[in-house]
């Protein structure tokens, strides 16, 4: 592990007010950077003031979308401790994306550590109201000046920070949800499985027919039988049918989220009976005529639970459990966020401190 090299503000920043904070505006005084070049691999890790990078017009990264990224945030505590969610598991899953796109892989446990220093030296900028925490966005860009199609040779990992403001300051709320049949997220095959650029670019198509159609989110079915539900917008879906909570399988197009992975691991200590399977929109509708759907939310870093009230798919519409948010989506939303914030017990040891 190379020495970290530290080079600090001389003026900081005033914090905005959480209040005022809108989402992915606002950036904290440092950021994280380390460079890769083949050969030589990671080097020259640094904590530096944020500021805008310089990069050759001709830098991979924007002429094939040779780039991953990953979401976390760190989250204080009633007692003044700065908290981690499972950040080895997005280092993990940082490392699985660079591997789908030729990309090099990092040390995670170095990269957490540098991550933690980061977060120590912008340590003001973690919100302590209730709701509020600070999201990090660690992202490797291709960086070498080069037309030809083949993997860059040098890479640039980065690592920013921003103060975010509760999904739910009204609190949490059902929404609606646009059923898509022509567009596609994702295949197995493709890139569906990785954090990359191009797959949420590619989804803005569909989430503008939906806003259009007065509807927040997407629903996306795999690509290629236009049958099975995959995702919800950015997230994992999850219903809850006649006392069964089911949740698509791993299939090769569906990214694996770790909100997902930490549901399905409290719901089986919970002894609530689930399912990773295929489901169809076929079989959702059938159980619905029969009054047996009783819940369905979208997973994810960001939202956490975000309840669905509603599904359009072409104009067939299923009201989910009145619009309003089910039970076990209440208990999922407290169970996790009471572990990222310390207000509740965790014995699955999903937190780590940063100081
Ligand atoms: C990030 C992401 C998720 C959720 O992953 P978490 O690790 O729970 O935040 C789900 N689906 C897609 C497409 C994503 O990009």
């Amino acid at each position: 592990m190379s020495a970290l090299r530290i080079e600090q503000v001389t003026t900081k920043k005033v914090i905005p007010k959480t209040e005022d904070l809108v989402f992915g505006k606002h950036y904290t005084d440092h950021m994280f950077v380390m460079d890769y070049q083949e050969g030589k691999g990671w080097y020259d890790p640094r904590i530096v003031p944020y500021e805008s990078i310089t990069l050759d017009p001709a830098a991979m990264v924007f002429h094939y979308g040779q780039t991953v990224f990953e979401g976390l945030k760190a989250y204080r505590t009633e007692d003044n401790q700065i908290k981690l969610f499972r950040p080895d598991e997005n280092f993990k899953r940082l490392n699985r994306s660079s591997e789908r796109l030729s990309m090099p892989q990092i040390n995670e446990k170095d990269v957490l550590n540098y991550l933690k220093e980061l977060i120590k030296i912008d340590q003001d900028w973690v919100p302590a109201e209730d709701g509020y925490s600070l999201y990090i966005r660690p992202f490797v860009i291709a960086t070498e000046p080069n037309l030809s199609l083949a993997p860059s040779r040098s890479y640039r990992l980065m690592i920013i920070l921003s103060p975010v403001g509760s999904y739910y300051k009204e609190g949490i709320h059902p929404v609606g949800i646009h059923v898509e049949e022509a567009f596609t997220r994702a295949v197995k095959g493709g890139t569906g499985t990785a954090k990359t650029a191009g797959n949420y670019s590619a989804a803005y198509k569909a989430q503008e027919k939906a806003t259009k159609e007065g509807y927040s989110q997407v629903l996306w079915l795999d690509g290629i039988e236009k049958k099975y539900i995959e995702e919800v917008g950015s997230m994992n879906v999850f219903f809850k049918i006649n006392g069964e909570v089911v949740t698509p399988e791993l299939n090769g197009s569906i990214l694996e989220g770790i909100t997902r992975m930490s549901i399905i691991e409290l719901l089986k200590t919970w002894g609530v009976p689930l399912s990773e399977r295929r489901i169809s929109l076929d079989e959702l509708f059938r159980a619905y005529e029969q009054g047996l759907v009783e819940e369905a939310f979208g997973t994810g870093t960001a939202a956490v639970i975000s309840p669905i009230g509603e599904l359009n798919w072409n104009g067939k519409k299923m009201i989910i459990n009145n619009k309003e948010t089910g039970e076990v989506a209440k208990q999922l939303y407290e169970t996790l966020t009471g572990i990222q914030t310390g207000k509740v017990a965790d014995p699955f040891h999903w937190t780590v401190n940063v100081r």
